[in-house]
């Protein structure tokens, strides 16, 4: 009788939801063996000063699916996102930052440098988030204070006094909190004044357009004047040409990322590039 029932069913479901059900279900379980194998690989991007020396670096993750090409986060974010796998892939990413950040500590020039990781608004949405970060940080050993966590203006969306609340919890443990893509998202000036942030970082839509229209150009010294107005540190992302960096040197931006200055890289070529040499590897 279930069968009957089932087959019924069978006969009003579309074919290609059932592909698209398959596929998704196929993504996910990828997606959790890609997590307990370790697939999940922090690259580095270096960030620099306005004089060309490394400052800091942001973690970005791509996928290394066996021998696949390796896929980008563009590709599995969304999804991990409403999957729920966001938590525990979130949670991968934060430990191996960690760790890298107690190995850095010990090393003359690495330890120097802020380490900046993305986190999605369904991270800062979970109440038990603080602790998981207290546990990850205690584990390693990684200085609080050089870990910055990177929102995106959708977390100002939520429960302001929620997300506020979690960003205080966070900070009170020695953490920093950056506003990535700033100006693309939920801008609303208020916010800078309400969040505990401690840098803003320009988007790179801005930056891309610097030498093309007169308007981007005067956003990016708009953003660069609201953060000094306001103590926060500025980051512009996606600085490809000489142009661009000149034009942020000469507004006074005080450090940047981009093709032009360093690409993302594994996180081991990324010590041996920056690190004194020697720190070990296995
Ligand atoms: P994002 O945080 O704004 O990261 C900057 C993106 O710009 C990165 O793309 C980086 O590779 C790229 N980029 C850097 N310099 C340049 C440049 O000069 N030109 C151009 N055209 N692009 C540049 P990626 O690695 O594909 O990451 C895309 C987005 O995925 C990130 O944007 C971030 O929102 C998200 N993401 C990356 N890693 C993580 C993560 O560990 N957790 C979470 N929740 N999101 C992540
Ligand atoms: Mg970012
Ligand atoms: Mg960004
Ligand atoms: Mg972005």
């Amino acid at each position: 009788r279930a069968k009957a029932d089932g087959r019924n069913c069978a006969r009003f479901f579309d074919p290609s939801m059932q592909d698209a059900a398959d596929r998704r279900a196929a993504f996910e379980a990828a997606m959790r063996d890609g997590l307990s194998l370790g697939q999940f690989r922090l690259y580095c991007q270096p960030q620099f000063d306005s004089l060309g020396r490394v400052v800091g670096a942001e973690v970005l993750v791509r996928w290394q699916r066996g021998d696949r090409e390796l896929i980008g986060p563009d590709q599995f974010i969304g999804f991990a996102e409403e999957s729920g796998l966001i938590l525990p892939l979130g949670e991968h990413i934060l430990r191996e930052s960690c760790r890298a950040l107690a190995r850095w500590h010990l090393d003359a020039n690495l330890g120097r440098l802020k380490l900046a990781v993305n986190v999605s608004v369904h991270q800062m949405r979970d109440p038990r988030f603080p602790a998981a970060v207290a546990n990850i940080l205690g584990g390693t050993g990684a200085p609080p204070e050089r870990l910055y966590l990177e929102l995106t203006e959708s977390v100002f969306a939520e429960d302001m006094q929620e997300i506020t609340g979690r960003m205080h919890e966070l900070c009170s443990q020695g953490i920093r909190f950056s506003l990535d893509d700033f100006g693309t998202g939920y801008s609303s000036l208020a916010y800078l004044k309400r969040f505990p942030l401690s840098a803003l970082k320009i988007d790179r839509s801005f930056v891309r357009d610097i030498g093309v229209d007169a308007g981007a150009a005067s956003i990016v010294e708009a953003i660069i004047a609201l953060a000094r107005k306001f103590k926060l540190e500025i980051v512009a992302e996606g600085v490809e040409f000489e142009a661009q960096r000149a034009f942020l040197f000469d507004g006074g931006c005080s450090s940047m990322q981009g093709f032009l200055l360093g690409r993302p890289m594994p996180i081991a070529d990324f010590e041996h590039a920056y690190g004194t040499a020697g720190i070990g590897h296995a």
